[in-house]
């Protein structure tokens, strides 16, 4: 494949996103304490895209990889290959760790969002993903809107831009024992029914 056509496939416009994103200043907060810069990765084109809160300090800000290197991301990906789910694409709101005085992980506050948004859509206009899973309350407003009731135990698909939106726990919730691991991979396997029936509409 040339170098031309291979920018211009779904997975060069993403890498080539990935090197633009990666020199992104916008939050000067963010700037200061991430260790780098986590775009999103996966498939491109992909069947489902998983959208999280922002990469962890144990895990994405030391890896450089969303959902990889931390509890949270061991529980993702271990579900993911449980359900059979191929062709998915991680990312999250933000790019970047966010972190309180003390150094630990923080939510990323409504500025940090909104900078990050254009990420973000440019992210999910690349990969077209047929689902996109918001894995948490904060993903599951900025993407559904703030009206939309957030129940991932029912099935619940919103539309965002040709895409369903779909509300799952995020796997930090599973991991501190606020929701049953069974039922979460149960919610994973019903996802991988409903995305390989989209596959085909
Ligand atoms: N790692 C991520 O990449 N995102 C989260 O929301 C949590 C952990």
């Amino acid at each position: 494949m040339s170098a031309v056509r291979a920018a211009s496939s779904p997975s060069g416009q993403i890498f080539a996103l990935q090197r633009e994103i990666r020199r992104c200043t916008r939050c000067e907060a963010l700037v200061r304490c991430r260790s780098r810069v986590v775009p999103g990765a996966g498939a491109a084109p992909a069947l489902v895209a998983f959208v999280g809160i922002a990469p962890g300090r144990r895990g994405g800000d030391r890896t450089g990889i969303p959902f990889s290197g931390d509890r949270s991301g061991d529980l993702l990906r271990a579900m993911i290959a449980r359900a059979g789910l191929g062709r998915v694409f991680i990312t999250n709101l933000v790019r970047c760790n966010p972190r309180d005085g003390r150094g630990r992980n923080r939510d990323p506050d409504a500025a940090e969002i909104a900078n990050c948004r254009e990420h973000l859509l440019r992210e999910l206009a690349i990969v077209r993903p047929r689902i996109i899973v918001c894995l948490g309350r904060l993903a599951w407003r900025e993407l559904a809107g703030a009206g939309a009731s957030f129940s991932p135990a029912r099935v619940n698909l919103s539309a965002c831009g040709g895409a369903a939106v779909y509300p799952m726990y995020h796997p930090a919730y599973v991991n501190r024992g606020a929701y049953p691991e069974r039922d979460y991979l149960r919610d994973f396997r019903r996802l991988a029914r409903i995305a390989q029936a989209a596959r085909f509409d």
